[in-house]
């Protein structure tokens, strides 16, 4: 097996050195046990997040989609295909079980739909949408909905899920040509670039009622505006702070208080694990979505296992539209 080692903390910017791409020899399997090969690879920002807790020396985490080349374990025939926390590597002997939340699993195609959608719609970042924003938003029909990270594997999502359930949807990303796929494609009512407008003022224009429900996939300054122009009793769900995973600064201050106190919000955080034991419910209801063209997604597909570490930085630079996946 091909393997990415974790070889030295990242500093900013993740650097090609702080890896290491190594030979693995893999024992035969035992009962119980299966061997796969990595087919599509997830890259995320989680894995610049999570990156301080891992201990050096160890396989870079990560989700993949893999094909069962052999198998003792009768719940994972060969032939089939298993999504499972492997890491960056290109084969893998498995039990089944994992030491994160949630057990490795074999990944019904769902007819044609792309084997991909596994790590992406149909997966992780799709459950992050859907129980993230339904669960911590209870948006409700009328309601103005602004989603950050908003061109991204979670954010495209949830502003698709905002607006099958009757909300005004407004998206915040990087680029112009993001901001065209989101509203001509996806539906969103409004788009802001973040690095070409300013976020408050723009808001003021695009929602003059104010914001119900703000899904927060970036924090930082961005964040600080939506806030800012939030209504009385909004919520806000916070998924992630990807504007500061590179930033090795101190924080700076950023003063929540006053639009949380006076316009009485509620925010929280989520884990999407909270919801293992409805994972395939996230699923199901995502895939049913997408048959009666409800939800779309996009995918930006890096191809070569040699190539991972290049898709993860580009992800985390913004040249994603949708998810980043590598194809093996
Ligand atoms: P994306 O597909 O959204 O990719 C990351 C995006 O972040 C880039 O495309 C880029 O888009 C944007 N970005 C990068 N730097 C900045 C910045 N300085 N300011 C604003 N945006 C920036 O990733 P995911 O959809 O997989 O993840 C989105 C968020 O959800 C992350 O914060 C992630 O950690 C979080 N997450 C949380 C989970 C949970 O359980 N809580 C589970 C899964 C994800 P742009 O061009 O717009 O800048």
């Amino acid at each position: 097996a091909k393997v990415y080692k974790f070889e030295k903390q990242f500093q900013g910017v993740p650097k090609e050195t702080d890896l290491k791409l190594v030979e693995e020899e893999l024992p035969p399997i035992k009962d119980g046990e299966f061997l796969c090969e990595a087919v599509f690879l997830s890259v995320d920002p989680y894995m610049r997040a999570y990156a301080p807790r891992l201990s050096l020396g160890t396989t870079m985490i990560g989700l993949q989609v893999a094909k069962i080349l052999e198998s003792k374990n009768p719940k994972f025939p060969v032939g089939k295909h298993v999504v499972g926390d492997f890491g960056w590597r290109t084969h893998t002997v498995s039990n089944g079980v994992t030491k994160g939340q949630i057990d490795h699993y074999v990944f019904s195609d769902f007819g044609k739909l792309p084997l991909s959608y596994g790590v992406g719609i149909l997966g992780m970042p799709g459950n992050t949408a859907y129980f993230g924003f339904l669960e911590l938003c209870q948006p409700k029909a009328g309601e103005t909905v602004v989603v950050s990270g908003a061109a991204g594997a979670v954010g495209s999502i949830v502003g698709q899920i905002a607006k099958i359930k009757g909300c005004k949807v407004i998206g915040i990303a990087g680029s112009d040509e993001k901001g065209k796929w989101l509203t001509e494609e996806l539906n969103f009512d409004h788009f802001i670039n973040y690095k070409t407008q300013n976020v408050f003022k723009t808001l003021k224009q695009v929602a003059p009622k104010g914001v119900d429900c703000y899904f927060d996939n970036v924090g930082g300054e961005i964040s600080s505006m939506v806030l800012n122009s939030m209504n009385l009793y909004g919520r806000i769900s916070v998924c992630g702070a990807v504007s500061g995973y590179n930033d090795t600064s101190v924080p700076k201050a950023s003063i929540v208080q006053y639009p949380m106190t006076f316009q009485q919000l509620k925010m929280e955080g989520f884990m999407v694990y909270r919801w293992s034991d409805r994972w395939s419910e996230g699923i199901e209801q995502n895939r049913k979505w997408i048959e009666e063209g409800k939800l779309k997604t996009q995918e930006t597909v890096t191809v070569g296992f040699e190539n991972m570490f290049k898709a993860f930085t580009e992800m985390l630079d913004g040249k994603n539209t949708g998810k980043a996946v590598v194809k093996v």
